[in-house]
């Protein structure tokens, strides 16, 4: 038997849990197809119920996938994806959702994001985000790889306020948002998407990491997991197209890290002592 996944809570009032999936890289490779649809609809039959993708990963073949995941279950996922920059204009982001729906077969997509900043005025991008919240289109919008200054910038234009999630690199080896984001964050009740959860696998060659990992008969990957699942406000989205590492990433859920294994992380990975740069991939 699992622990349930513990949930966090978006602005609006709707609650995922904070073990969600990533995609980036699926949708390239027609051979690999039917092993990543696979392995989202392991993670979503484990409860792994949000479901990350983007305009730009496969030039929608990510979104395809996610899309015959989540057939005949579209209920039960929450799924989210992002605009380019480059298409963040008024009638661009219009566009670029509209294709978005279509690539994941769906009439709404649960959060929407920008997926970093570009030439467009936030305020553009922002109210075209609420014209497609108005249309149903969406439910929810928010950034990605923005830092605190950006978020200061966003909440100043007219309804920015209204962000619901800041989509951003976290992992146990890149913590630099401690310091100053995930706090700012935290302060307004908006939960942080930690991407790249496992440093795009690095992570799991790290040596120490190995070695903390045997000591709880765990892999690398479910302590980096479980690390996360520690810090409030987090929802991580580690990507796998294979559904044995799904129901080992879940597993990760069940792991609970003590104040003690906590300082012994924080020994081998230190957290932030002053303002770093945001990192992005
Ligand atoms: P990641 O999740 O940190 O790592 C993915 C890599 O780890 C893949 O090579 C995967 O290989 C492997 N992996 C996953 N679970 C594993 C396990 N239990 N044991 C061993 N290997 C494992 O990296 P990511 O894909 O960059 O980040 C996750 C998601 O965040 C992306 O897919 C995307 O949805 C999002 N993202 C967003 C941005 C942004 O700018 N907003 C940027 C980067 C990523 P297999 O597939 O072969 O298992």
């Amino acid at each position: 038997m699992h622990d349930p996944i513990p949930t966090t809570t978006f602005p609006d009032g709707r609650n995922v849990p904070v073990l969600g999936q990533g995609t980036w890289r699926m949708g390239e490779n027609r051979t690999k197809a039917a092993d990543e649809i696979r392995s989202l609809q392991i993670g979503l039959d484990l409860g792994m119920t949000l479901i990350d993708t983007a305009e730009m990963y496969g030039n929608g073949g990510s979104e395809r996938i996610v899309g015959e995941a989540v057939r005949g279950r579209r209920d039960e996922a929450f799924i989210v994806s992002k605009v380019l920059p480059s298409n963040a204009s008024r009638s661009g982001t219009i566009a670029a959702c509209e294709r978005s729906l279509r690539h994941l077969g769906t009439d709404r997509i649960d959060l929407y994001l920008l997926h970093w900043r570009g030439g467009y005025p936030l305020a553009e991008t922002v109210a075209a985000f609420e014209e497609l919240k108005r249309d149903g289109k969406i439910i929810a919008w928010g950034v990605s790889n923005f830092d605190v200054d950006d978020m200061e910038e966003l909440i100043l234009v007219p309804e920015g306020g209204n962000v619901a999630t800041n989509q951003v690199l976290y992992n146990l080896g890149r913590r630099g948002i401690e310091y100053d984001l995930l706090p700012w964050c935290r302060d307004r009740s908006v939960p942080i998407m930690a991407y790249s959860p496992l440093d795009e696998g690095r992570l799991l060659h790290d040596a120490d990491l190995v070695h903390i990992a045997k000591a709880h008969q765990a892999t690398p990957a479910q302590v980096a997991l479980a690390f996360l699942k520690t810090r409030a406000g987090v929802i991580s989205i580690p990507k796998t197209g294979s559904a044995e590492r799904s129901r080992e990433n879940r597993d990760a859920m069940d792991i609970h890290l003590t104040a003690e294994n906590l300082a012994e992380l924080d020994r081998v990975f230190p957290p932030p002592r002053r303002k770093m740069r945001l990192e992005v991939i």
